[in-house]
């Protein structure tokens, strides 16, 4: 790894010359697929890229069980073939045939990605970016806000909730957590309690993609314009500031870091942030954000503001005009009649062209 007096760090191109050499001196190393490895150091290379662009996170090693899956480009990407409606199969280096179902056609790719996800569940994508949906024409403006009660509230008033997992199926998680708790590091039972949670956790996890695509599309299907609020969900759910006591020094106040977590899980189990960013995908270019603030203490009749509007978490009085409504509802008529917030562009990351291709990412 870099440091200071060691000149600066190979990049892909030496990397790749590096694997290369390495492949003819281990033999261990040449019975995996020479596209996978050069593969991992591209993505590799494209998570420093990131991290130095500001827009990531510092690149982290790959987990066993959590990180598994693989990327093949080029020629090998093409050897495809459908034996029939449900099934296809593709020829995977140093693998050989292997059948999949299909959930939509083949796309033309350029190359796909093998993922294994915590559940022992194997995936095949391809990469290809779909079509945006194209706008109904009515010229239909739609807000949409978040909620804790319920996941969405449209300014139409329909109340969209994303589901998660039934009140019995928590239990049972709970009931597994307490037994992976007893269970001894390495042992048999251990790992299978462990597989036994990962599945309803990625079950629901799948409800949950669901109905982001569903509503996605629907969302986009249906209004011209979509408003959203425009918020830094990473801001929203970082961990508030502790908050030194001033009459005893080095204690410290309530800072309501709970309730916080609470609404956090709330926010991030509901898929807020997939949401709007396969809206972005789905009605590109239609996707307005609108600044948020009193979005929720304001009355969408006589625009009246005051915090006493909010007469509880999920009803709305104005306290001008007596008008009475859900108070998610009120916030997304709001978010409706707002306007777009100048956009902010991040500084774009260069993507090399042989990349697989990535979204256009809005501001
Ligand atoms: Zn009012």
């Amino acid at each position: 790894m870099w440091t200071p007096n060691r000149g600066s760090t190979p990049g892909y191109v030496e990397q790749a010359r590096q694997l290369t050499a390495a492949r003819a001196e281990f033999g261990w190393l040449r019975t995996g697929s020479q596209t996978v490895q050069q593969q991992a150091l591209r993505d590799f290379d494209q998570a420093v890229r990131n991290f130095y662009g500001g827009t990531h996170q510092r690149p982290t090693w790959r987990r066993a069980g959590l990180h598994e899956g693989f990327r093949i480009v080029g020629p090998q990407a093409a050897r495809i073939t459908q034996m029939n409606r449900r099934w296809a199969a593709v020829n995977i280096p140093k693998v050989g045939w292997v059948r999949f179902r299909l959930s939509r056609a083949v796309p033309d790719a350029k190359s796909y990605r093998i993922t294994r996800d915590r559940a022992g569940r194997w995936h095949i994508a391809f990469a290809v970016i779909p079509e945006p949906v194209p706008a109904p024409g009515t010229g239909q403006v739609v807000g949409l806000d978040r909620g804790v009660t319920v996941s969405a509230a449209l300014s139409t008033g329909e109340l969209l909730t994303c589901p998660g997992l039934s009140e019995h199926e928590q239990e049972r998680v709970r009931q597994l957590q307490r037994r992976l708790a007893r269970s001894r590091h390495g042992s048999g039972r251990r790992r299978r309690v462990q597989a036994t949670i990962a599945k309803l956790h990625a079950r629901a996890a799948d409800r949950r993609k669901d109905w982001v695509e569903k509503t996605s599309t629907y969302l986009a299907r249906g209004f011209d314009v979509i408003r959203v609020e425009d918020l830094r969900i990473a801001q929203m759910t970082r961990r508030p500031k502790p908050k030194p006591s001033s009459e005893q020094p080095g204690t410290y106040l309530p800072n309501r870091r709970r309730a916080k977590a609470g609404l956090n899980r709330g926010i991030l189990a509901n898929g807020w942030g997939l949401l709007v960013q396969r809206l972005e995908h789905k009605a590109a270019g239609r996707v307005e954000k609108v600044n948020p603030a009193y979005t929720s203490q304001t009355c969408s009749v006589c625009r009246h503001r005051a915090p006493d509007n909010r007469e509880s978490q999920a009803v709305f009085r104005c306290t001008a005009c007596g008008f009475q409504a859900n108070a998610d509802v009120n916030a997304a008529v709001n978010i409706a009649a707002g306007r777009a917030v100048s956009a902010r562009r991040e500084t774009p990351v260069r993507v090399s062209p042989k990349r697989e291709p990535q979204h256009a990412t809005s501001a």
